[in-house]
Parts: C-alpha cells; structure tokens; sequence
C-alpha cells in the first residue's frame, strides 16, 4: 500500500479561509484599488436612499439603460430600469430565455440608520435653537453626538413646490451637531470615580442649530423665530413645512481610504450601499446570460422592509409583471409567481466582520474576516433561527461549486452572526423566500455597522462585485 501523504490530504479535505490578498496577483490587486474609486465617488453622492437612487441611474444611464416606461417590447440584451417613487431602483438586462424560465436576481437595499427630524422637530431652550430627531434604524444613540453633521432632504411647500435640501457636505457650509456634556461634571459615584458612559436617550439627540435671537423684546422665542426667519428667507419654508419636509441628518464625512496600505475604506452608509453599488456596477458590465438579470435596490431594510418602498412591497410583483409583458406578453399575477418559483437571487447584505477587539461576541469559527472575500450566509436571524429564511442545501453547494471555477473570487461561509443567543440580525431573504424564490445572503463583512463611519475592505467589495456578476450571468 502507497503510504498516504496527510499534507495533500489536508489541502483536499479541509476548509481553509483564504485572504484575498494573499491569493490574488498583483493585477487583480490594482483592479480592485481601482474598482473602489468608483465606489467611493458613489458613496459621496448618495447618503439617502433617494440619492442613492438618482446616482444609480445615473451610471445606469450612462451604460445604455432605458426608462421602462418608454419601451413598447423587449428582447435579449435590452437593457431597462424602473423607478418607485423615488427610493427604489430596478434594472434588468434581459435573457435570451423567456422569462417565465425564471431570472436572476441580486437585491441590496439602499437605506441606512440615520437620524430623521421630527414631525415638530424645531424648539428653542436657553437661547439657542434646536431640531429634535428621531432615530432610524438599530444604532448605538451614544456614537451620534459631537460628530459633524449634515441635512439632506427634501420639504414641500404650500405652493407645492419641492425644496432640495442639502446642508453640510460643502466645506464652506455649516454643519450641526448633537453636543456632549464634558468629562469633568459627568463622574458617577465619589468624587474622583471615573467618567462612565452616559446612557444616551433617543430624546437627547437633538441638533444645535443656532444662537442669534431676533431684536424684539416682545418675542417669546427669539432664536426661533430668527430660525424659521432665515428659513422663510432661503426656502420660503414655514414651521408647518417642517412636518411634512423628509430631512435626514448623515456624517458630513466623506469616504476615505483607511490605513497605511489603504486596504480598507472609513465612510458612512457603507451598509448597505457597498453591496448596492457592487451589484450596480456588476449588472452594467454583466454578459448577457440565458436568464434574465434583475438589480432590485430597496429601501427601509433598517426597520423591518415594511411600507411600499420596501421588500415586503407589491412592488416587485409589479415590476416582474410589467416586465413579463414587454418579454413574454403576459402579464396576470399567476404567471409572475410561476417565475418566482423558477427564480434565485441574492440578498445582498453586509455582514459583521469578526473585530479582534471585540472576539468574544464572535463565534470565530463562524464569523467572516474582512479580506476574507464575499461572506455568505446560509441563513441569518437570531436565537433559534428566528424570523429568517435558509437557503436549500442544493443551492448552496450549486453557488459555491459555481465561485470556484473562477480563482479571483474569493468567498468565505458563514451563518448567523455572532455568538448564538446574543443578538442577531435579519436581511430581505426571507421576503424573497416567501415568494418561493430560491434565495440566499452574500455580502460584505464590515467593522462598526450602523455606527457614522463603518469600515470595509476593498478585497470583500471586488469579491462581492465579481461574485455578483457571475451570479446572474449564469
Ligand atoms: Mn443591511
Ligand atoms: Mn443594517
């Protein structure tokens, strides 16, 4: 008997996680580097889920997608998008099979935790102005204050024209802030004790936003009134436009390279915009494939994908519908759930990367490691596999068995995140899932999700734009 040689035994037999940077070669190294640009310009210019929408059309534009609207029929290679109101974005690059063979489809959302005003968000306290926020989405209250801050938005005024808003991003702009209370007077316990953290309330984020009363002792409120008074001057806003105004406080700061190496990448918004702009970037420059290929952005993942903006939306019923009809010339809602039930798609979204400085959180067999390539998740959700869908076994090994025909795209394999029993997380999968589409979770891990400033790595975002594009080409 040949006596076995373990060292090959191992390298065929076990599992190893691989870093990307490592494995690949200078060249794709430098594509990657050069692929992130693109992604940083795109972060700059889309720090609410409808700008997000208006810089991807943009690019999509820019690649010979057409309004959906304007089309009288499809056929393979025609390349269409399809706007819901304003905050979702659906494109598709159309196969050469029928569509009622099913299609492919990666859908990211483009929301991400902020802080929005409040319906009556503008009140004055010891003479200086504030707006009061409302938080949106899962974020730690405490990371929001004495941060620069920017307004983006939109108000609708009486006359019923709509305001743009865009405050902050400028370096000549001002900025507003949610303020701290100094080490010094915040001690707990005896004298010398040592600072804690004060236990920040969703009612204590509330932006400063000036200090200068009007000249009138007959005024109550005078900062105020010079508020609304400088609003009515720029805008021709009144107290009353605040309510219905949609306005969203975002770190002023830009996306920046991180490190010495420049690997990683420092900005806001980063969940779950990097797995948006990698699927973007990945249906433009996707082969047409024999399936038809659908981008699908949504919005309002961060609190539950309710509202009809958001994965749980008859939108997408719509879309397919619509979409059936200019390929298939059908368009009852029968046939649309006939080609969920041939369909899979992707949901894509980032994932925690597993912190050295916070390992105990981690189950670190299990966890993804930034630069450890696209992270994907066989499920998601928290306890005992709650309120979460799980990808088929079958459609798993097919999507692992399909990565490894290409050396460039490096994955790493996962489920849930974190310890089990200590928090968790849900994606839009299930709402796929519960169309009857075959679905699954692959993104990218990040650092300090849903902080202001969350980080990545340029490997996971040219793994998941890579990945993404082999996904529905095939
Ligand atoms: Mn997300
Ligand atoms: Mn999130």
């Amino acid at each position: 008997m040949p006596k076995t040689n373990y060292k090959d035994l191992e390298k065929k037999l076990t599992m190893q996680k691989r870093n990307a940077w490592e494995v690949w070669d200078e060249k794709t190294k430098q594509s990657a580097f050069k692929f992130s640009e693109g992604y940083k310009k795109f972060l700059n210019k889309s720090k609410t889920e409808r700008e997000a929408v208006s810089s991807s059309i943009e690019l999509a534009r820019q690649s010979g997608f057409k309004d959906m609207a304007a089309v009288k029929s499809l056929k393979a290679g025609d390349k269409v998008y399809a706007v819901n109101r304003d905050k979702n974005l659906f494109l598709a690059k159309i196969g050469k099979k029928p569509l009622g063979r099913g299609f492919n489809m990666v859908m990211p959302h483009i929301d991400s935790p902020h802080l929005d005003l409040k319906v009556v968000p503008l009140y004055e306290d010891e003479s200086l102005a504030f707006l009061k926020t409302h938080y949106y989405g899962g974020i730690k209250k405490y990371q929001w204050p004495t941060i620069a801050l920017a307004l983006h938005g939109q108000v609708y005024l009486e006359n019923g024209k709509k305001v743009e808003i865009n405050i902050g991003e400028k370096d000549s702009d001002p900025i507003f802030m949610i303020t701290d209370l100094l080490p010094h007077i915040d001690r707990h316990g005896a004298p010398g004790a040592k600072v804690e953290l004060r236990d920040v309330q969703g009612e204590d984020l509330n932006l400063v936003v000036g200090s200068i009363p009007v000249k009138d002792e007959k005024v109550k409120e005078k900062v105020k009134l010079a508020i609304l008074e400088y609003l009515w001057n720029e805008y021709g806003m009144k107290e009353i436009d605040l309510a219905s105004a949609e306005l969203h406080a975002v770190p002023c700061e830009k996306a920046r390279d991180l490190g010495f190496d420049r690997s990683l990448i420092s900005a806001f918004g980063q969940d779950d915009l990097i797995c948006a702009y990698a699927a973007l970037m990945s249906i433009i420059e996707s082969k047409v494939g024999e399936k038809t290929q659908i981008l699908a952005m949504v919005d309002r993942e961060e609190i539950g994908s309710a509202g009809n903006t958001g994965a749980n939306s008859y939108y997408l019923e719509t879309f397919v519908s619509d979409l059936s009809e200019l390929v298939d010339g059908e368009d009852d809602l029968d046939h649309v759930y006939k080609i969920f039930a041939k369909s899979q798609a992707i949901s894509a979204d980032v994932t925690a990367g597993l912190d050295p400085d916070y390992k105990d959180a981690f189950d670190v067999r299990n966890a993804c490691r930034l630069g450890f390539g696209l992270a994907i998740e066989k499920y998601t959700g928290h306890g005992g596999k709650y309120s979460t869908s799980e990808a088929s076994g079958k459609f798993l090994r097919g999507l692992i068995t399909l990565y490894n025909k290409n050396k460039d795209i490096i994955y790493q394999l996962a489920g849930g995140m974190g310890k089990i029993d200590k928090g968790g997380g849900g994606t839009i999968a299930k709402y796929l899932a519960n169309r009857n589409m075959e679905v699954i979770d692959a993104g990218v891990p990040l650092f300090n999700m849903h902080a202001p400033l969350e980080i990545s790595s340029k490997a996971d975002l040219y793994c998941a734009y890579l990945a993404y594009k082999t996904f529905i080409e095939n």
